[in-house]
């Protein structure tokens, strides 16, 4: 089987924040079908686990120490037992168990300490100045400014990076809650926010885009250093 495209794991983290923020589902919602048909795309789930004892050895793991391997085998596990317990599959999404699962898969694969493995930073730990950052809904652009640091809040081991927006605001997104695309080299945010990708989702502390007729002019946002670094 062929690894997942990046293209697939930005989907599958959409996907999730998605999910996360209409939780709790009841019945079949279109966003439980979409997941169901995802992780066997990106292959997480192996038919050679389905009924794999070693399954009992995962039940007192966190899931931030298990390998890929053993993802898969929980992810597994857990299509199995929905084939036999109805709404099994629906209760580890509302318990967030299975959505902890997948961020734990794409840790793995495309992250190293919080940080995706493609996006290189420079011996001071800043990443490329005026690289394309898209808003959730993509209908609004941002530029880097060169900074990274430590995401601040607890028990988040990501790190924020700060933007410049063509709305003229400026806000630190967190890797949480956005992907780095290596074909395009845009940052895109994926869940958290429009402009903030904060996660978890903090109403209290999402800056919501201005409207257009607010914005700075063209002329006035290419003076600031990270758009006129963009050319
Ligand atoms: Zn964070």
């Amino acid at each position: 089987m062929t690894a997942p495209t990046h293209a697939q794991w930005e989907q599958l983290r959409r996907l999730i924040h998605a999910i996360d923020a209409r939780l709790p589902f009841a019945g079949a919602p279109p966003e439980l079908v979409a997941l169901r048909h995802m992780l066997p795309a990106l292959g997480l789930v192996g038919r050679e686990f389905a009924t794999d004892p070693r399954d009992q050895t995962l039940r007192d793991r966190t899931v931030g120490t298990l390998d890929a391997v053993e993802v898969r085998q929980a992810l597994t596990r857990v299509l199995h037992h929905d084939q036999f317990i109805a709404g099994k599959f629906r209760s580890l999404v509302n318990s967030g168990a299975v959505q902890r699962l997948c961020r734990r898969a794409h840790a793995i694969a495309l992250t190293d300490d919080g940080w995706p493995i493609a996006l290189a930073v420079d011996d001071d730990g800043r990443i490329p100045i005026g690289m394309v950052v898209r808003s959730l809904g993509s209908g609004i652009e941002g530029r880097t400014t060169g900074g990274r640091r430590r995401c601040p809040h607890a028990h988040c081991g990501g790190w924020d990076v700060s933007v410049a927006w063509e709305t003229g605001q400026d806000t630190r997104i967190c890797t949480e809650g956005w992907h780095f695309d290596p074909v395009s080299r845009e940052l895109r945010i994926v869940g958290g926010g429009e402009i903030t990708a904060r996660v978890p989702v903090d109403p209290s502390a999402e800056v919501l885009p201005l409207p257009r007729p607010k914005w700075p002019t063209r002329e006035l946002l290419l003076t600031h250093p990270a758009w006129w670094a963009a050319g």
